[in-house]
């Protein structure tokens, strides 16, 4: 679930971050702004903790240590996406605001330039009755021109924000996603199904009870003890890409294990969810899987099906273990059918 600070939060954090960033000598950075402000936000024990220990022995966090930091404590494996997102929208929003105010210095200095060059013109050879002028006028070109350089360098660093923006997208995407059949992986289905039972509990009785469907291949270890690992792999993306295409808009399609697939259907009756299972089954009971691509031998497989519906006051591993008992009575049963077990 995403985590996200409320914005008076977030400016108190910015605050506190930009005051440790100028105590300790940190350069304006996206990287450093990223590293600081986790460890202002003070959830991140780890962080804090190395960030400590460093501070402990040295003056301060050089580039090298900065970018170490970073890589393993924002952006290494196994951290809260939300993390990712705080920090990104954070370091945009300094910046965008940081921008913006360089940009009005600029315009109002140019402005004041201006009426001085005026009022110099004005004076034409007087210019003993304000012997500084010539002076005013020359420091506020260097001023103006100080601000321009400002406004360049800010706006480079917010184009570097939009790239670090770009690597976390795609950080967090790579770490949702299943890398061989592309589908979601078992760490974006937990937490879809703990925001699913958030919003379940907090709509009550008016809301359409989430449905979840649990598919596992019959007999899939024979399919590689037959045809080869290899051929295993090509089975499991064709199935991936039958619960794809068999997905409504709003239902969740991952891979949970090894040849086990779950589909999280938040907004559908039990009786269509009952039909989808139904489509699902055929869809992989018709697929033809080439052993080598390019050769006329096929694989076919069966899917065994457990569905059910969420239950008032359950908790997300009950509604789970539900659903893994209706698949094992599939199995149990025959196999390449559908068992709905509803309380
Ligand atoms: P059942 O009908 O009871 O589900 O039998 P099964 O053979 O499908 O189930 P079992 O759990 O005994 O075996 C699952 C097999 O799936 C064993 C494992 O080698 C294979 N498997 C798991 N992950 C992968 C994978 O990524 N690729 C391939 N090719 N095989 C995998
Ligand atoms: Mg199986
Ligand atoms: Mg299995």
């Amino acid at each position: 679930m995403r985590k996200i600070d409320s914005a008076e939060r977030s400016a108190e954090l910015v605050r506190q971050t930009l005051l440790l960033m100028k105590q300790h000598g940190a350069p304006m950075h996206p990287i450093d702004h990223a590293v600081w402000y986790e460890y202002a936000r003070g959830e991140n024990l780890d962080l804090r903790g190395a960030i400590d220990r460093h501070l402990g022995h040295h003056l301060q966090l050089d580039e090298a240590v900065t970018e170490a930091l970073y890589r393993r404590h924002v952006v290494g494996a196994g951290h809260d996406p939300a993390m990712l997102q705080r920090v990104s929208d954070s370091a945009s929003t300094v910046l965008g605001a940081v921008v913006e105010t360089a940009a009005r210095a600029g315009d109002q200095t140019a402005a004041y330039g201006s009426s001085l060059s005026r009022f110099h013109e004005g004076l034409s050879g007087h210019d003993e009755a304000l012997p500084g002028l010539a002076e005013i006028l020359a420091t506020t070109r260097q001023m103006q021109g100080a601000i321009q350089d400002l406004q360049r360098r800010l706006a480079e660093s917010r184009d570097e924000i939009g790239q670090l923006r770009d690597e976390l997208d795609r950080v967090r995407l790579e770490a949702q996603t299943d890398t061989l059949t592309g589908l979601f992986n078992r760490r974006a289905f937990d937490q879809r199904l703990a925001a699913c039972m958030t919003l379940a509990a907090s709509a009550g009785l008016q809301s359409q009870a989430p449905c979840l469907l649990l598919l596992d291949i019959d007999h899939f270890k024979r399919v590689n003890d037959t045809h080869g690992h290899v051929a295993g792999d090509l089975v499991l993306r064709a199935v991936a890409g039958v619960l794809q295409a068999t997905t409504p808009e709003h239902a969740m399609a991952a891979r949970i294990g090894g040849e086990e697939f779950v589909l999280l259907l938040p907004a559908l009756q039990i009786q269509a969810a009952r039909l989808l299972a139904e489509q699902l089954r055929q869809r992989v009971q018709m697929l033809r899987t080439p052993i080598h691509p390019g050769t006329p031998a096929e694989i076919q497989v069966t899917a065994s099906i457990g569905l059910t519906t969420l239950q008032r006051g359950e908790t997300g591993a009950q509604f789970v273990e539900r659903a893994d008992q209706a698949l094992y009575q599939s199995k149990s049963s025959g196999r390449d059918r559908i068992t709905v077990k509803l309380g």
